[in-house]
């Protein structure tokens, strides 16, 4: 029998699963959030009728053991879709992905994209051969759709050049199409399936929050509403921000790891030196509850040009019609932010929703019935020169303490809800 005390730090999908994980085998472990609720980012909140996200979460998967899992959990509040999702450039829409979908771009603007994917081909796209993200774009895609898509819309959503990311992120993330299937997207319409996403999974009911929901049913000593403020590493101890403490033999950490370096006092001041380097990006999420029918069901939309200012828009209530009153839609758009690229956040909610009617995904008169902020902090994990060396050094750092730390801002990587869990699975596997 396992005698030793694990805590869990976080009951987002990463802790939940965790604690999920252990609990099953029969090993006890406690499990702390400083929310007082479960989920994290994969939260859902009910306003006036209509349900949001926090952003838009859909499942997306590549292991039948994660899709059986979601399957155990949520039973029969589960259903697959076939993505619906569009790209907004040069003033028309076309399927996503553009690097497979050119059909209705304007004909100078195909043709560029067509010569420079020809001359790529002899390429080839192995990402380990390229010393950047922008190298290995150009090196898939051609100079075209680098310049027209790959280019604008990484720079937008990243914050930073693609110059400037390195490409152990992708793994998958951005498919790249044979020349066949290019060219079969720019003569006719296509909607074929292509890439990781072209299928989604999703709550019938309830958001995507039915997910942690479901977790938390199953699992003993979740503690909500307890932030930790210290972890001890001499002690072995947390503190909490109210006052009282608790002794751990092993910690499953899911907080953000730049928050760490705030958390423990006493670490090596190369470690320290090494949570500098860390850099993200943040998500302004606007949700809005509109009196308005949407008839086309759209999933979501890419916008990768500077206007709109936003990066991405999706319709809650296409994903489960549940989400939204008979006759109204809930939608989201998404304006990416970092400490180099600033936003105007007294500002910004009123220049998506300009934005929006501008875009035509708002009528110009329709009434906006709720209006709903999620301003997250940590986004997406950037992958630049730095990156490696500097999350290597504070993982270890963290190991050599018993210290686990794991989920995509625990771990520190561009991780789906999936890999999340798994994560939060292996973590768990040196405890038997
Ligand atoms: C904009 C956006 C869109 C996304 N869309 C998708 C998608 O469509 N599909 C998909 O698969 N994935 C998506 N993801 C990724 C997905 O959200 C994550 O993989 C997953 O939610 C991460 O779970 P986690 O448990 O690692 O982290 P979190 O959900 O952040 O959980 C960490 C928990 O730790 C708690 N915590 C933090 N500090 C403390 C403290 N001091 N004391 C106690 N508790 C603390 C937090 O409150 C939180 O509950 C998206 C992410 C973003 C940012």
């Amino acid at each position: 029998m396992f005698r030793k005390k694990i805590i869990i730090l976080g009951a987002g999908l990463a802790g939940l699963s965790a604690a999920w994980h252990l609990q099953k085998r029969g090993i006890d472990c406690q499990i702390f959030e400083k929310e007082t609720e479960v989920g994290g980012l994969c939260r859902s909140k009910k306003i006036n009728g209509f349900t949001f996200d926090y952003d838009g979460h859909l499942l997306h998967f590549k292991h039948r053991y994660t899709l059986d899992l979601v399957k155990e959990l949520l039973g029969n509040n589960l259903v697959e879709h076939r993505r619906n999702s569009w790209i907004y450039a040069f003033g028309t829409y076309v399927h996503y992905p553009f690097q497979a979908n050119l059909y209705g771009l304007p004909p100078s603007i195909i043709k560029e994209c067509l010569i420079g994917f020809i001359q790529a081909q002899k390429n080839g796209h192995h990402r380990q051969k390229c010393k950047d993200f922008l190298s290995w774009v150009k090196r898939a895609f051609g100079s075209g759709i680098a310049k027209h898509f790959m280019i604008p819309y990484n720079t937008k959503f990243w914050t930073l050049p693609p110059k400037e990311l390195t490409s152990e992120w992708l793994d998958g993330f951005i498919p790249v199409p044979s020349l066949p299937q290019l060219l079969e997207g720019t003569i006719e319409e296509s909607n074929k399936e292509f890439g990781y996403n072209a299928r989604f999974w999703y709550p019938k009911k309830g958001g995507i929050g039915s997910l942690p929901s479901a977790f938390a049913e199953r699992i003993r000593n979740i503690h909500t509403g307890c932030a930790i403020s210290e972890i001890n590493l001499k002690n072995k101890e947390i503190k909490f921000s109210i006052g009282n403490g608790e002794k751990f033999d092993y910690l499953i950490s899911t907080i953000p790891l730049p928050e760490i370096s705030n958390l423990i006092r006493s670490l090596p001041e190369e470690v320290r030196k090494s949570f500098k380097k860390l850099k993200w990006n943040s998500i302004f999420n606007l949700n809005l509850g509109v009196k308005e029918e949407d008839a086309l069901g759209r999933h979501w939309i890419y916008f990768p040009h500077k206007e709109p200012c936003f990066f991405r828009a999706g319709f809650f209530n296409n994903f489960a019609s549940d989400l939204a009153p008979a006759r109204h839609t809930s939608l989201y758009a998404e304006v990416s932010y970092s400490t180099g690229r600033t936003i105007d956040k007294g500002k910004i909610a009123s220049q998506i929703i300009k934005d929006l009617r501008k875009a035509g995904i708002v009528g110009e008169h329709s009434g906006i019935l709720v209006r709903d902020i999620n301003d997250i902090e940590y986004g997406y994990p950037i992958c630049d020169k730095n990156y490696k060396l500097a999350r290597g050094k504070i993982l270890g750092e963290l190991a050599k303490h018993n210290i686990v730390s794991c989920g995509r801002y625990g771990s520190w990587r561009y991780m789906s809800m999936e890999e999340t869990m798994l994560e939060g699975k292996t973590a768990t596997d040196r405890f038997r």
